[in-house]
Parts: C-alpha cells; sequence; structure tokens
C-alpha cells in the first residue's frame, strides 16, 4: 500500500477504496518535485565519470547514503572489479521482485560541472542530469513512496556508459530473481517510453602482416593495411540499411603511426605496414542479425596473401523487442490516462541500455521511465522540470501494480 504517512503532508490521498486517486497522487508529485530536484543535485553535483574508480567509489557511498534515507533501508555497496554498483533489496519473499534499474556513472570528465554547473531553473541542468542522475531520483523517490517496498529491488550500477562490463554478472543476477525490469534511463524526447533498443555488437579486428622495405623489396612484404582496407568495404556491405542493421566501421588504426605511408613522412612512407587494427560497431533489431554478421565479420580477409585477422569481440548487448516491453506498456500508458496526462507512446530507440541485459534473459523490460529532456551526452543536456511530476506519479503507481498494490482507478 502506499504509505498513509507519506500522504497526510497536504492534501487528503485516501478515496473511498483507501487508496490515493490518480489525480491527487499527480497532485501530491507535484509537491515532491522540489525534493527530487534536490537529490538530483546532489548526484550531480558529485561528479563520476565512468572511468575514473575514485569518482564513482565516491558517488557510490552519496547514492549508497541518499537512496537509504529516503527508500529506508540500507543497500549494499557491491564492488566488482574495482567499480562500485549500488543495490537494495526489500523484503525477502520467495515470489519475484520486480527490479529498479539505473546507473550513477556519467559520460562527463571531472571538472565538466564547472563548465555546466548545476542549475533548477524549468530546465534542470548538470553534468548527467538526463543520463541519468535525475533518473535515478525519480526511482528512489518513486520507492519511498511505496514503503514498505517489499517485492523490488533497486540497482545503481557503476559503468553503465562503459557497456558494463563489470556490472554485467550483476544485473543477470539480479534479472534472474526479477518479474520485470524498470529502467529509469531517460524518455524519448517528447516522453514515449523506450520499448525496443537494437542490440549491440563491438569488435577490434587485428591484422598481422609483414613488414618490408617498400622500394627495395616490397615483395617479401605483407601490408595489412591493405587487407584492412579490403576488410573495411566488405564489412560495412554487412549492414542492412531496409532490415535496421548498421555495420560501422568506426576506428581504424595501422601501424605505430595512425595514418600510414601518408601522413606520417619519413621512417614509414617507405615501409609496409605489417600491422593494423580496425574497430566495428554493429547495431541491429533482433539477435538474428547480430549472428548473421558476427559470422560474415569472421569470414572476412584473404586479399592481401601473408596477412591474417584476429578478431576480437562479438555481441555485446542482445536486442530488448517489444515482445518483452509491450505488456509494461499497456499498463505505464492505462496509468498515464488515468493520471490525465494523455497518451503515452512507445519509442524504438538504437541505443542500447542496460535494459537489454535484463531483456536477453527474458525478463519484461520497460526502459525510459526517467527525466524528460534533450541532449543525453551533449553540452545542451538538459531536463524538463515541467515533466518530473508526471514520471514520479508513474514511477510509483507502475511499481505499486506490479508488486501488487492497487493503485488509483
Ligand atoms: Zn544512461
Amino acid at each position: 500500500l502506499l504509505h498513509a504517512p507519506q500522504f497526510t503532508e497536504g492534501i487528503a490521498m485516501e478515496t473511498p477504496g483507501g487508496l490515493p486517486a490518480s489525480l491527487e497522487l499527480l497532485q501530491y508529485c507535484e509537491q515532491r518535485v522540489d525534493a527530487v530536484i534536490r537529490t538530483a543535485e546532489q548526484l550531480i553535483r558529485c561528479e563520476s565519470p565512468s572511468a575514473d574508480r575514485e569518482a564513482i567509489a565516491r558517488s557510490a557511498e552519496l547514492v549508497h547514503r541518499i537512496g537509504s534515507d529516503l527508500m529506508g533501508a540500507p543497500g549494499v555497496i557491491h564492488e566488482v572489479d574495482g567499480c562500485a554498483h549500488v543495490g537494495w533489496r526489500f523484503g525477502a519473499g520467495t515470489r519475484g521482485s520486480v527490479l529498479v534499474l539505473g546507473h550513477h556513472d556519467t559520460v562527463w570528465p571531472y571538472g565538466t560541472i564547472d563548465r555546466i554547473p548545476f542549475a533548477a531553473g524549468p530546465a534542470v541542468r548538470g553534468p548527467g542530469c538526463l543520463d541519468m542522475k535525475v533518473g535515478v531520483a525519480i526511482a528512489f523517490h518513486a520507492v519511498a513512496m511505496l514503503r514498505p517496498a517489499d517485492g523490488i529491488e533497486v540497482l545503481i550500477t557503476g559503468d553503465e556508459e562503459l557497456g558494463s562490463p563489470s556490472s554485467r554478472a550483476l544485473i543477470a543476477d539480479h534479472a534472474a530473481r526479477a518479474t520485470a525490469a524498470l529502467v529509469f534511463e531517460s524518455g524519448a524526447d517528447d516522453g514515449s517510453l523506450k520499448t525496443a533498443r537494437k542490440g549491440r555488437s563491438q569488435y577490434r579486428l587485428v591484422f598481422r602482416g609483414r613488414g618490408a622495405h617498400a622500394g627495395l623489396e616490397p615483395e617479401r612484404g605483407a601490408n595489412a593495411l591493405v587487407e584492412l582496407s579490403a576488410a573495411v568495404l566488405a564489412i560495412e556491405a554487412l549492414g542492412n540499411q531496409t532490415g535496421g542493421t548498421t555495420v560501422v566501421p568506426s576506428v581504424a588504426t595501422a601501424g605505430t603511426t595512425v595514418v600510414p605511408s601518408v601522413a606520417t613522412a619519413g621512417t614509414t612512407v617507405n615501409t609496409v605496414p605489417d600491422h593494423a587494427e580496425l574497430q566495428v560497431d554493429v547495431r541491429a533489431d533482433d539477435l538474428a542479425e547480430l549472428e548473421r554478421v558476427d559470422q560474415e565479420i569472421r569470414r572476412v580477409g584473404g586479399r592481401v596473401p601473408g596477412t591474417e585477422i584476429v578478431v576480437h569481440g562479438g555481441i555485446d548487448r542482445p536486442p530488448l523487442t517489444e515482445e518483452l516491453s509491450a505488456p509494461l506498456l499497456v499498463r505505464a500508458q492505462s496509468i498515464w490516462r488515468a493520471l490525465g496526462l494523455g497518451e503515452l507512446g512507445g519509442a524504438r530507440v538504437g541505443g542500447g541500455s542496460d535494459g537489454n541485459l535484463t531483456a536477453s534473459a527474458g525478463v519484461p523490460t520497460l526502459d525510459g521511465l526517467g527525466a524528460v529532456g534533450a541532449g543525453p551526452h551533449a553540452d545542451h543536456e538538459y531536463v524538463d522540470r515541467a515533466q518530473l511530476a508526471g514520471r514520479l506519479a508513474l514511477a510509483v503507481s507502475l511499481l505499486a501494480e506490479l508488486t501488487g498494490t492497487e493503485v488509483t482507478r
């Protein structure tokens, strides 16, 4: 049940059935927006670039303190490979739990807050506000309103922006107990929830050839760069634009000098490159496409005799498909209408999140429940304050429904 004392502060929240009405819930959430922003401010001011382990550790301490205060129970800081993730588990029931998932790391280097200071106006600003510290704040405040929050687990990871290398097993572990996963990444630009995310593969191809003097005995060389060049074109052709599959050769380096034989004068212009590397980013709507590209990439090569290719990497995040999000989206949409907020859409997006990982474990997953704004990973990143109350009301209602508490019809 919604925690009664939480609703006695202002307006009467009781309906004849003893449950708060949707519109009253929305009004109550309006009153909570300042508190959500204050929570977000603390999180934003504690900068947390993914690759800075000390910063992530400090941030995790703060996330743990704030989350424990708000949600009324201590959590656990899970340190995995030096990276700090924070989790809470409410109620020790044997039935499955609803997993509330977020991350506290950002893409912003330390010191960005001096350049993009926190601001709490109609546009809430600060590094990582949209992606996704305001979302973490919404999640904490939503769970706080459900005290006791039995049947909910909360996991806030510290390396999502790196592709979740150290949190992956932890997420899988939580997903194994979960009946549903709610991901508090930002909503789409128009506020839509994220119901499908492309899957991703990442590769690093290492080309080994044989060095030789380009003038005296080029025939003794095996040009790794030429082999790479042929591979780039072959790999790019693996994409399928109409099917939504993109294959982007994204980073290429050859030899010890970055641009071989051309940009670097002198020492390397007359040397057949014996080493080259290529990185490739693949996105696709379904796993079969990722598997097709994976097989094809491993077949690339053979243009230059004497060279060989070693392929590192593979399928990294399986897709989040609409099949897995649809039942949760329907619930969210009916809550949204009951709140008087109109229609709530579902959006397919290219970028992945940890929701891909819960989905790959077969857990119904709904993403994009966090803040609404614009400019994730960009200087103009902001959160639209006016939409926070609706997001909070949606989150608390959805959590209440999924954990077996009826809300507000
Ligand atoms: Zn994010």
